[in-house]
Protein backbone atom coordinates (compact mmCIF):
# COMPACT_ATOMS: atom_id res chain seq x y z
CA UNK A 1 0.00 0.00 0.00
CA UNK A 2 1.50 3.64 -0.76
CA UNK A 3 2.14 5.95 1.60
CA UNK A 4 1.11 8.71 -0.31
CA UNK A 5 -0.94 11.47 0.79
CA UNK A 6 -1.99 15.04 -0.16
CA UNK A 7 -2.62 17.69 2.45
CA UNK A 8 -5.17 20.77 1.97
CA UNK A 9 -3.63 24.10 2.77
CA UNK A 10 -6.14 25.87 1.24
CA UNK A 11 -9.37 25.23 -0.11
CA UNK A 12 -11.57 28.73 -1.41
CA UNK A 13 -10.71 30.71 -4.65
CA UNK A 14 -9.35 34.43 -4.54
CA UNK A 15 -10.85 35.48 -1.18
CA UNK A 16 -10.06 34.14 2.11
CA UNK A 17 -14.13 33.30 4.01
CA UNK A 18 -15.63 30.98 6.32
CA UNK A 19 -12.12 29.51 7.60
CA UNK A 20 -10.83 28.78 3.73
CA UNK A 21 -7.42 30.12 2.30
CA UNK A 22 -6.19 30.62 -1.04
CA UNK A 23 -5.08 27.79 -3.03
CA UNK A 24 -2.31 25.59 -1.27
CA UNK A 25 -1.70 21.96 -1.39
CA UNK A 26 1.00 19.43 0.16
CA UNK A 27 1.92 16.17 -1.83
CA UNK A 28 3.52 13.97 0.62
CA UNK A 29 5.43 9.84 -0.44
CA UNK A 30 7.47 8.52 1.94
CA UNK A 31 9.21 11.50 3.70
CA UNK A 32 9.54 13.52 0.65
CA UNK A 33 7.45 16.63 0.42
CA UNK A 34 6.42 19.07 -2.56
CA UNK A 35 3.82 22.19 -2.58
CA UNK A 36 1.82 22.98 -5.04
CA UNK A 37 0.31 26.25 -4.97
CA UNK A 38 1.11 28.89 -2.07
CA UNK A 39 -1.80 30.97 -1.83
CA UNK A 40 -0.97 33.78 0.78
CA UNK A 41 -0.65 32.79 4.16
CA UNK A 42 0.71 29.04 2.95
CA UNK A 43 3.11 29.09 5.40
CA UNK A 44 1.61 29.84 8.25
CA UNK A 45 -1.25 27.29 7.11
CA UNK A 46 1.96 24.64 6.91
CA UNK A 47 2.93 25.41 9.87
CA UNK A 48 -0.52 25.13 12.00
CA UNK A 49 -1.11 21.50 9.95
CA UNK A 50 2.33 20.43 11.12
CA UNK A 51 3.75 20.25 7.47
CA UNK A 52 7.69 20.81 8.05
CA UNK A 53 8.48 23.77 5.63
CA UNK A 54 11.79 22.47 5.75
CA UNK A 55 11.14 18.85 4.23
CA UNK A 56 9.97 20.80 0.78
CA UNK A 57 12.22 19.83 -1.66
CA UNK A 58 9.91 21.43 -4.93
CA UNK A 59 7.23 24.06 -5.64
CA UNK A 60 4.88 23.75 -8.33
CA UNK A 61 3.26 27.07 -9.27
CA UNK A 62 -0.04 26.32 -11.69
CA UNK A 63 -0.37 30.07 -12.66
CA UNK A 64 0.21 33.50 -11.53
CA UNK A 65 -2.86 34.60 -10.36
CA UNK A 66 -2.67 35.68 -6.32
CA UNK A 67 -4.54 33.08 -5.10
CA UNK A 68 -2.00 30.88 -6.24
CA UNK A 69 1.30 32.48 -5.33
CA UNK A 70 0.79 35.48 -3.02
CA UNK A 71 2.57 33.31 -0.42
CA UNK A 72 6.07 32.04 -2.23
CA UNK A 73 7.94 35.43 -1.64
CA UNK A 74 7.29 34.91 1.92
CA UNK A 75 8.00 31.48 2.00
CA UNK A 76 11.04 31.79 -0.11
CA UNK A 77 12.31 34.91 2.43
CA UNK A 78 11.57 32.79 5.49
CA UNK A 79 13.47 29.44 4.12
CA UNK A 80 16.41 32.33 3.31
CA UNK A 81 16.08 33.60 7.48
CA UNK A 82 15.93 30.46 8.66
CA UNK A 83 19.21 29.49 7.18
CA UNK A 84 17.93 26.95 4.44
CA UNK A 85 20.83 25.05 3.19
CA UNK A 86 19.37 22.68 0.76
CA UNK A 87 18.48 23.22 -2.85
CA UNK A 88 15.10 24.19 -3.42
CA UNK A 89 13.21 24.16 -7.09
CA UNK A 90 10.48 26.61 -8.09
CA UNK A 91 8.46 25.73 -11.25
CA UNK A 92 5.68 27.55 -13.04
CA UNK A 93 4.49 29.29 -15.95
CA UNK A 94 6.30 32.42 -17.27
CA UNK A 95 6.84 35.10 -16.01
CA UNK A 96 7.40 33.43 -12.49
CA UNK A 97 11.24 34.49 -12.56
CA UNK A 98 10.69 38.08 -13.12
CA UNK A 99 7.99 37.64 -10.69
CA UNK A 100 10.28 36.49 -7.65
CA UNK A 101 13.36 38.88 -8.64
CA UNK A 102 10.80 41.79 -8.05
CA UNK A 103 9.12 40.73 -4.69
CA UNK A 104 12.22 39.84 -3.53
CA UNK A 105 14.15 42.94 -4.63
CA UNK A 106 16.49 40.68 -6.39
CA UNK A 107 16.87 37.44 -5.88
CA UNK A 108 20.32 37.35 -6.51
CA UNK A 109 21.16 39.44 -3.66
CA UNK A 110 19.01 38.38 -1.16
CA UNK A 111 19.13 34.89 -1.17
CA UNK A 112 22.14 32.56 -0.36
CA UNK A 113 20.69 28.92 -0.37
CA UNK A 114 20.61 27.36 -4.04
CA UNK A 115 17.26 28.31 -5.48
CA UNK A 116 16.42 27.13 -8.51
CA UNK A 117 13.16 28.93 -10.89
CA UNK A 118 12.14 26.88 -13.65
CA UNK A 119 9.91 28.73 -16.26
CA UNK A 120 7.88 25.87 -17.98
CA UNK A 121 8.09 26.14 -21.88
CA UNK A 122 4.65 27.36 -23.33
CA UNK A 123 5.09 25.32 -25.97
CA UNK A 124 4.52 22.36 -24.34
CA UNK A 125 2.61 19.77 -26.61
CA UNK A 126 -1.30 20.23 -25.38
CA UNK A 127 -3.40 17.29 -23.92
CA UNK A 128 0.12 15.24 -23.12
CA UNK A 129 2.36 14.78 -20.44
CA UNK A 130 5.62 16.73 -20.21
CA UNK A 131 7.94 15.11 -17.26
CA UNK A 132 9.40 18.33 -15.78
CA UNK A 133 10.69 16.97 -11.96
CA UNK A 134 12.19 13.75 -10.74
CA UNK A 135 13.83 12.13 -7.90
CA UNK A 136 14.08 8.69 -5.97
CA UNK A 137 10.38 8.88 -4.95
CA UNK A 138 8.25 10.86 -7.67
CA UNK A 139 8.18 11.89 -10.88
CA UNK A 140 6.09 15.24 -12.04
CA UNK A 141 4.65 16.05 -15.26
CA UNK A 142 3.28 19.41 -16.52
CA UNK A 143 0.09 19.26 -18.75
CA UNK A 144 -1.56 22.62 -19.84
CA UNK A 145 -4.69 23.70 -18.34
CA UNK A 146 -6.93 26.63 -19.76
CA UNK A 147 -7.95 29.12 -17.53
CA UNK A 148 -7.40 33.27 -18.34
CA UNK A 149 -3.61 33.24 -18.38
CA UNK A 150 -0.95 30.53 -19.10
CA UNK A 151 -1.43 27.85 -16.71
CA UNK A 152 -0.14 24.18 -16.07
CA UNK A 153 -1.31 21.26 -13.78
CA UNK A 154 0.81 18.75 -12.54
CA UNK A 155 0.61 14.87 -12.24
CA UNK A 156 3.13 13.20 -9.49
CA UNK A 157 3.42 9.96 -9.83
CA UNK A 158 5.60 7.16 -7.28
CA UNK A 159 8.58 5.81 -8.52
CA UNK A 160 7.81 1.95 -9.40
CA UNK A 161 8.85 0.17 -6.30
CA UNK A 162 11.06 -2.85 -6.53
CA UNK A 163 9.28 -6.04 -6.62
CA UNK A 164 8.76 -8.11 -3.44
CA UNK A 165 9.08 -12.12 -2.80
CA UNK A 166 5.96 -14.17 -2.86
CA UNK A 167 5.60 -15.33 0.80
CA UNK A 168 4.62 -19.36 -0.59
CA UNK A 169 7.75 -18.92 -2.65
CA UNK A 170 9.86 -18.17 -0.50
CA UNK A 171 8.45 -20.48 2.01
CA UNK A 172 8.29 -23.49 -0.57
CA UNK A 173 11.51 -22.85 -2.10
CA UNK A 174 13.78 -20.92 0.80
CA UNK A 175 16.14 -19.13 -1.74
CA UNK A 176 19.19 -18.77 -0.83
CA UNK A 177 20.54 -14.53 -0.23
CA UNK A 178 22.26 -14.68 -3.69
CA UNK A 179 19.14 -16.44 -5.71
CA UNK A 180 17.08 -13.75 -3.55
CA UNK A 181 19.25 -10.65 -5.12
CA UNK A 182 19.10 -12.16 -8.49
CA UNK A 183 15.04 -12.09 -8.32
CA UNK A 184 14.88 -8.95 -7.62
CA UNK A 185 16.65 -7.56 -9.95
CA UNK A 186 14.30 -9.39 -12.13
CA UNK A 187 16.00 -12.84 -12.72
CA UNK A 188 14.06 -16.41 -12.52
CA UNK A 189 14.92 -18.80 -9.77
CA UNK A 190 16.07 -22.29 -10.26
CA UNK A 191 15.90 -24.75 -7.72
CA UNK A 192 19.35 -27.28 -6.85
CA UNK A 193 17.16 -29.43 -9.37
CA UNK A 194 17.47 -27.24 -12.22
CA UNK A 195 13.65 -26.77 -12.59
CA UNK A 196 12.75 -22.89 -13.55
CA UNK A 197 10.62 -20.97 -11.51
CA UNK A 198 9.53 -17.53 -13.65
CA UNK A 199 10.15 -14.71 -12.06
CA UNK A 200 6.61 -13.24 -12.13
CA UNK A 201 5.94 -16.30 -9.72
CA UNK A 202 8.56 -15.77 -7.44
CA UNK A 203 7.39 -12.57 -6.73
CA UNK A 204 4.42 -9.96 -5.97
CA UNK A 205 1.58 -8.88 -7.74
CA UNK A 206 3.28 -5.30 -9.06
CA UNK A 207 0.75 -2.47 -8.09
CA UNK A 208 -0.12 0.53 -10.20
CA UNK A 209 2.39 3.50 -9.01
CA UNK A 210 0.13 5.56 -7.16
CA UNK A 211 -0.51 8.65 -9.11
CA UNK A 212 -2.04 12.23 -7.86
CA UNK A 213 -3.19 14.72 -10.71
CA UNK A 214 -3.89 18.86 -9.81
CA UNK A 215 -6.29 20.32 -12.06
CA UNK A 216 -6.52 24.20 -10.78
CA UNK A 217 -7.41 26.57 -12.31
CA UNK A 218 -9.81 25.73 -15.33
CA UNK A 219 -12.35 25.93 -17.62
CA UNK A 220 -13.98 22.45 -18.52
CA UNK A 221 -12.17 20.84 -20.80
CA UNK A 222 -12.88 17.22 -21.54
CA UNK A 223 -9.85 15.49 -23.30
CA UNK A 224 -8.41 16.07 -19.91
CA UNK A 225 -10.47 13.10 -18.97
CA UNK A 226 -8.41 10.95 -21.41
CA UNK A 227 -4.92 12.46 -20.34
CA UNK A 228 -5.18 11.46 -16.58
CA UNK A 229 -7.09 8.10 -17.57
CA UNK A 230 -6.06 5.75 -14.66
CA UNK A 231 -4.30 8.60 -12.27
CA UNK A 232 -5.50 7.70 -8.79
CA UNK A 233 -6.37 10.54 -7.05
CA UNK A 234 -7.37 14.08 -9.64
CA UNK A 235 -7.84 17.03 -7.40
CA UNK A 236 -10.07 18.81 -9.86
CA UNK A 237 -11.43 22.87 -9.48
CA UNK A 238 -15.25 23.38 -8.47
CA UNK A 239 -15.48 26.64 -8.23
CA UNK A 240 -19.08 26.84 -8.75
CA UNK A 241 -22.34 24.86 -8.73
CA UNK A 242 -24.26 24.09 -12.12
CA UNK A 243 -26.63 26.41 -12.05
CA UNK A 244 -23.37 29.16 -12.29
CA UNK A 245 -22.89 26.78 -15.00
CA UNK A 246 -22.59 30.05 -17.70
CA UNK A 247 -20.25 32.30 -15.36
CA UNK A 248 -18.03 29.86 -14.41
CA UNK A 249 -16.95 28.98 -18.49
CA UNK A 250 -16.63 32.84 -18.52
CA UNK A 251 -14.51 32.95 -15.95
CA UNK A 252 -12.87 29.82 -17.02
CA UNK A 253 -13.57 27.80 -14.17
CA UNK A 254 -15.50 24.40 -13.62
CA UNK A 255 -18.65 23.19 -11.67
CA UNK A 256 -18.53 20.19 -9.54
CA UNK A 257 -20.35 17.86 -11.85
CA UNK A 258 -17.83 18.86 -14.33
CA UNK A 259 -15.11 18.18 -12.28
CA UNK A 260 -16.91 14.76 -11.82
CA UNK A 261 -17.10 14.19 -15.33
CA UNK A 262 -13.18 14.58 -15.53
CA UNK A 263 -12.75 11.99 -12.57
CA UNK A 264 -14.84 9.72 -14.24
CA UNK A 265 -13.54 10.17 -17.83
CA UNK A 266 -10.16 9.24 -16.29
CA UNK A 267 -11.63 5.98 -13.80
CA UNK A 268 -9.59 7.48 -10.93
CA UNK A 269 -10.66 6.24 -7.93
CA UNK A 270 -10.86 9.41 -5.49
CA UNK A 271 -11.49 13.11 -6.54
CA UNK A 272 -10.59 15.90 -4.26
CA UNK A 273 -13.10 18.83 -5.11
CA UNK A 274 -11.80 22.69 -4.28
CA UNK A 275 -11.34 26.13 -5.01
CA UNK A 276 -14.92 27.06 -3.78
CA UNK A 277 -16.43 30.42 -4.75
CA UNK A 278 -16.78 32.48 -1.53
CA UNK A 279 -20.62 32.89 -2.94
CA UNK A 280 -21.18 29.25 -1.25
CA UNK A 281 -20.62 28.98 2.93
CA UNK A 282 -21.74 25.50 2.40
CA UNK A 283 -19.59 23.05 0.53
CA UNK A 284 -21.73 19.78 1.18
CA UNK A 285 -23.45 20.18 -2.53
CA UNK A 286 -20.27 20.43 -4.16
CA UNK A 287 -20.08 16.71 -3.27
CA UNK A 288 -23.65 16.25 -3.96
CA UNK A 289 -23.05 17.17 -7.52
CA UNK A 290 -20.27 15.63 -8.67
CA UNK A 291 -22.04 12.49 -7.61
CA UNK A 292 -24.29 12.89 -10.21
CA UNK A 293 -21.47 12.61 -12.72
CA UNK A 294 -18.59 10.31 -11.02
CA UNK A 295 -18.97 6.98 -9.28
CA UNK A 296 -15.99 6.71 -7.29
CA UNK A 297 -14.90 8.59 -3.91
CA UNK A 298 -15.76 11.89 -3.25
CA UNK A 299 -13.56 14.50 -1.06
CA UNK A 300 -14.15 17.95 0.00
CA UNK A 301 -10.85 20.24 0.38
CA UNK A 302 -11.10 21.54 4.16
CA UNK A 303 -8.05 23.35 5.47
CA UNK A 304 -5.83 20.54 7.70
CA UNK A 305 -7.38 17.52 5.87
CA UNK A 306 -4.90 14.88 4.80
CA UNK A 307 -6.31 12.67 2.05
CA UNK A 308 -4.78 9.24 1.97
CA UNK A 309 -3.98 8.19 -2.20
ZN1 LIG B 1 -7.56 30.63 -8.43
Amino acid sequence: MSSAHVTILGSNSAVSVFNRFPSGQVFTTEHSQYLIDCGEGTQFRMHQYGVKKSRIKAIFITHLHGDHVFGLPGLITSYQLSGRKEKLTVFGPQPIKKYLDLSLGGIGHFISFPLEIVEIDPNIPHEKFTEIYSDHRVKVEAFHLYHRISCFGYKFTEQEKRPKLNRDFLDTYQPDVASIKRILNGEDFYTDEGVKIAHEKCTQKPVLPTSFAYCSDTIFHEPLGELLENTSCIYHESTYLEPMKNQAAERYHSTAYQAGIIAELASAQKLILGHYSSRYKIIEEFAEEASKSYAGEIVLAVEGKCVEL
